[in-house]
């Protein structure tokens, strides 16, 4: 170890305990749940993961490390899908947990708004929130796990966008510590503030590449009356197109969650975990996953949903469908579309892909692009899903049946990945609808962003983190 590095790690064990710097030299030390991925894609090495706990500690962490020009990869959950919350290889990088900032700082009725420290586990504040009588709507299968202030870091997505948005439109103020060290407070609870430049809107989104998010005053809503969820079998994604438009129309506000699932996907599931009972899916191509959440009563969301299901019906959209009689009935139907990536993990590694495209081209995005595929790499299987209320699809490639995973990973992902960038760009999508892109994604921006878009990301960087020591290589990689 170097004497800059000694004298930084005795510089962060004076800021924040030396209970809370755990380096490689500690006695027995594993740091591998901070240092690999969720996916296990990456094992990296840190010089030392440290845990400050409170804002002015991170503030100390963050100086300290730019005296020393050492970079910071600050991490919560460690749950996101690109490579972006572990450190690289080198042993030279300091991880920047933040899970000790756990502090709920409080809840204000009147004005509909809950601040919260970055740590907080987003399951925990949707329990605080509903204990409070109101609803914390971001929601997804890693809400157990993932930190609010990683939500943000990726203005996550998950289930309920169609009707509440993204992590960024449920956040009205953050507290940030800038890439100098400085404590930003924008802790605003406004929903009305036009003196300038958002910074808010430029730290959501940016990934640990500007500076770290301490806290946030988020937007609560009135919890719904009643949720209800079904499940529909369809005969195509154009069906599924015209469900949506239909949904909008019968539910309005009232229309929560509207997810898309492939056969193929849902076969999985069946193979993978026969006991959760897929319904439907046989004789379907596709299935559709609804909620609708209503103000009024239960009675009101089943006549709502049975006349927007019977209209569905006479059109042909729909062949069949269930109506959940319970919320264990209807926890059960959300649990099947969340085991889908477990599912997928069991059958073998996998090319993912987080695409978003107009709602209206989907269908023929996906004809185009399925023929493509199975064109230029014969035998690969689709696990096609998403949130299609969004246009957000989870367009993934698994190997043809009995070949290698890992082989095929190795030899296809950078042509498959190629083949169905090129194909979203084609469409006028995305080729990251909501989890960002880390290290795993960063290479291809340069291919897919407008060029003064990322001149302009690129200036931002500079200004907001001048000696690059905010998660290097993550989004932006050198030109
Ligand atoms: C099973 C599963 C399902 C998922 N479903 C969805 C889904 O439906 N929708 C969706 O959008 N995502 C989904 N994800 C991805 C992931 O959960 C989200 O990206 C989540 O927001 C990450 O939160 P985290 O606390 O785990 O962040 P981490 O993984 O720790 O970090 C993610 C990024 O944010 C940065 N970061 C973390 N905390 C801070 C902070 N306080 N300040 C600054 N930067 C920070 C990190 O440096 C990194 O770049 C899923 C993941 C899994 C494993």
């Amino acid at each position: 170890m170097s004497e800059r590095q000694s004298t930084l790690l005795a510089a962060l064990r004076q800021a924040v305990g030396a209970a809370q710097v755990l380096t490689h030299d500690d006695p027995g030390a594993d740091l591998s749940a901070w240092e690999q991925d969720w996916r296990k894609r990456v094992h990296g090495r840190a010089l030392a993961v440290v845990r400050p706990g409170s804002t002015a500690e991170v503030a100390e962490v963050v100086r300290a490390c730019a005296a020393a020009g050492v970079s910071i990869v600050p991490q919560g959950g460690n749950t996101g899908l690109v490579v972006g919350s572990v450190p690289d290889d080198s042993g030279t990088q300091v991880v920047l947990s933040l899970t000790r900032l756990n502090a709920v700082r409080g809840l204000d009725a009147a004005n509909l708004t809950l601040t919260v420290e970055a740590g907080c586990v987003l399951q925990s504040l949707q329990e605080h929130a509903r204990q409070a009588g109101f609803l914390l709507p971001l929601s997804l299968a890693a809400e157990g796990s993932c930190t609010i202030g990683g939500n943000l870091a990726t203005n996550a997505g998950g289930t309920q966008v169609v009707r509440y948005g993204n992590a960024r439109d449920l956040c009205l103020g953050l507290e940030v510590v800038t890439a100098q060290g400085e404590v930003w407070n924008g802790l605003s609870g406004l929903r009305k503030d036009n003196t300038g430049y958002d910074l808010r809107d430029l730290y959501i989104g940016s990934e640990g590449t500007l500076g770290v998010i301490t806290a946030a005053t988020l937007k609560l809503y009135p919890l719904p009356a009643a949720q209800l969820t079904a499940w529909a079998a369809l005969p195509s994604l154009d069906a599924a197109v015209s469900l949506l438009g239909l949904a909008h129309q019968h539910l309005g506000a009232g229309l929560t969650g509207f997810e898309v699932m492939g056969q193929f996907a849902l076969s999985l599931v069946d193979k993978h975990f026969p006991n959760l009972r897929t319904p439907l899916w046989r004789d379907s191509p596709y299935c559709v996953l609804l909620e609708n959440s209503d103000s009024e009563s239960e009675t009101h969301a089943r006549e709502q949903f049975e006349r927007l299901l019977e209209t569905a019906f006479n059109q042909g959209l729909v062949s069949d469908a269930v109506v959940a009689e319970s919320l264990s009935q209807a926890q059960g139907l959300w649990h099947i579309r969340e085991s889908i990536p477990l599912a997928q993990a069991e059958e073998g590694l996998n090319i993912k892909h987080d695409i978003s495209i107009p709602v209206s081209t989907i269908p023929a995005f996906c004809a185009e692009t399925d023929a493509l595929l199975q064109r230029e790499v014969p035998g690969v299987r689709l696990v096609n899903f998403g949130h299609l209320g969004d246009g957000n699809l989870h367009y993934n490639v698994q190997a043809p049946e009995g070949e290698d995973a890992k082989k095929f990973l190795a030899e296809q992902e950078t042509r498959v990945n190629g083949l169905v960038f090129d194909a979203v760009a084609r469409y006028h999508g995305s080729i990251s609808a909501e989890h960002g892109v880390g290290s795993l994604k960063a290479g291809h921006l340069p291919h897919y962003k407008d060029p003064v878009a990322l001149g302009l990301m690129r200036a931002i960087k500079q200004a907001l983190d001048p000696q690059q020591t905010m998660n290097p290589g993550r989004v932006l990689v050198s030109p």
